[in-house]
């Protein structure tokens, strides 16, 4: 693969050839364009910076404004080996838009127009670099909403949502980003644009939209896409409970899924989170774990669907925490992952994020917090926050106290990462999968062999077949 180098002759012509198709102003080659684009929000390249280390950085930065555009510059990098980066808002967990091996970063947000809003077909259609709060505040202004409400909602794009299979708050009822999408336009990685069939239930052959969904920018550039909307409920209501184990709390959310009941929302926190979150951010001082559900839709159906996830609850809770408890969560929902409440450096840090049926998801977490409080100065809390008929994403970290955190970046970095792998090893033995929504990045990339077997050639064959030079976002999701 080639870099393009300041002062040579061959990339300053390369440089031209950018220049040209999206203009001066939308080129950058400063220093400090380059930097706010080496770190995301994955621990290792903040370390490395916080310790006062460069990490590896883009040759060049641009910020394209159409399809057109994005194209062209795939083509130039085809043409001459040169590896191209695609960056949504950069907050990603898992390294995934790191230019590890230089080259041309493509920053999306400028691609932020909403296209269509389709009211008869209930769906929008946005620019893939929009920030997803920006499409939700103009699809509210005619009534409409995404029901995609993640954390980083206002930091996020549309694109690195469906880049790495993005989940929000309501995800039980209304599904991941990739159950939202009804198509995309994608530019391959030899600058060919392409658009999936214009509906995703069909028998026409295997569905495109789910290929490049989750593909994190390693087999194209999605440049547009059209989603699925929804009219705001008439009501939303919430309760929320407390249990003196995590079996009971388990089944009792097992129970509302499995009996077809339809949560929008279900949050359960462990012991160890519902004193380390709950205590300060909602000044709820119950020792136990908190779990906390919401239905919406017309109000009668609301009303009856909680009576039955109430009755449910009831038969092992030890304390009935009401409507407003529950209330007070949503309207919270965001503090947790932001200052004061959000964990920071100094200390390590890692969201494991580890998704498994009901039978195995119990025996997970009790071996992954086994597994991590064995290191020295470690604590590992969980809460368990998107639920399927058949299993649910555990949200399980490990926090190390800076007290234990090497002072050099390279030390630091190797006892993060024997923290995470001891983690996910034990996850993956007991039949768990890597991870629900933060995606595989580099962080994960070389535990994509493992957790596939056999299967992993399907995904190495097409990436082969697509792009032949590995021009597209190398070294991610081990490809
Ligand atoms: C405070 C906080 C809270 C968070 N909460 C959530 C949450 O609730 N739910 C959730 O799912 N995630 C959450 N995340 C993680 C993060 O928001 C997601 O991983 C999101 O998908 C990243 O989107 P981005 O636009 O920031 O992408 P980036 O970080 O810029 O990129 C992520 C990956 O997508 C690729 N990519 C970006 N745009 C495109 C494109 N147009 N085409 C192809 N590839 C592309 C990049 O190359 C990279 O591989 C949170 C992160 C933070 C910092």
């Amino acid at each position: 693969m080639m870099q393009i180098k300041n002062d040579s002759f061959f990339s300053t012509m390369i440089l031209t050839e950018l220049e040209d198709i999206v203009g001066r102003d939308n080129m950058h080659l400063a220093s400090a364009e380059k930097l706010s684009h080496a770190v995301d929000y994955y621990w290792g390249p903040r370390v490395w910076v916080d310790r006062g280390k460069i990490p590896e950085q883009p040759d060049v930065v641009v910020y394209p404004q159409d399809t057109r555009q994005v194209s062209e510059i795939v083509k130039v990098a085809a043409q001459h080996r040169i590896p191209v980066t695609p960056w949504g808002g950069g907050a990603g967990s898992q390294g995934g838009a790191l230019p590890v091996h230089g080259g041309i970063l493509v920053d999306m947000k400028k691609m932020c127009k909403v296209t269509e809003v389709n009211a008869v077909a209930y769906t929008a259609t946005a620019e893939a670099g929009i920030i997803h709060q920006d499409f939700e505040w103009a699809l509210n202004e005619q009534g409409f909403s995404t029901m995609h409400f993640p954390a980083s909602i206002g930091c996020s794009t549309l694109g690195g949502f469906l880049a790495h299979r993005g989940t929000g708050v309501l995800s039980t009822k209304y599904g991941k980003i990739e159950d939202l999408v009804i198509n995309l336009e994608v530019v391959l990685p030899n600058g060919d644009i392409i658009n999936t069939l214009p509906v995703p239930r069909n028998a026409s052959g295997p569905d495109l939209n789910q290929v490049f969904a989750g593909s994190e920018g390693t087999l194209g550039i999605i440049t547009k896409a059209t989603v699925k909307i929804f009219d705001e409920p008439q009501c939303r209501k919430y309760w929320a409970y407390l249990f003196g184990n995590m079996h009971d709390a388990l089944e009792a959310g097992r129970k509302i899924m499995t009996r077809r009941l339809q949560p929008c929302v279900i949050r359960l926190y462990d012991e160890a989170e519902t004193v380390h979150q709950i205590h300060r951010v909602l000044g709820i001082e119950k020792y136990g774990a908190y779990l906390v559900f919401g239905f919406d839709g017309y109000e009668d159906i609301v009303d009856f669907q909680l009576r039955h996830a109430r009755d449910i609850c009831e038969e092992t809770a030890i304390e009935d925490l009401g409507s407003e408890c529950g209330q007070k969560w949503w309207d919270s929902r965001y503090k947790f992952f932001y200052p004061p409440y959000i964990m920071d450096l100094p200390e390590a840090f890692g969201t494991m994020d580890t998704v498994a049926t009901y039978d195995k998801v119990e025996e997970i977490y009790v071996g992954m917090k086994a597994a991590a409080e064995q290191f020295p100065g470690t604590k590992f809390i969980a809460h368990f926050s998107h639920w399927y008929e058949w299993g649910c994403m555990m949200y399980d970290r490990f926090i190390v106290d800076p007290a234990y955190v090497p002072e050099d970046p390279a030390e630091a970095m190797a006892m993060y990462n024997k923290i995470w792998y001891t983690c996910i090893r034990v996850a993956m033995e007991k039949g768990g999968v890597l991870n629900e929504h933060h995606g595989v990045g580099l962080k994960m990339g070389y535990l994509m062999r493992e957790q596939y077997g056999s299967a992993f050639q399907v995904i190495q064959k097409l990436k082969d077949a697509l792009d032949p030079h590995r021009i597209m976002n190398p070294d991610k999701m081990g490809l």
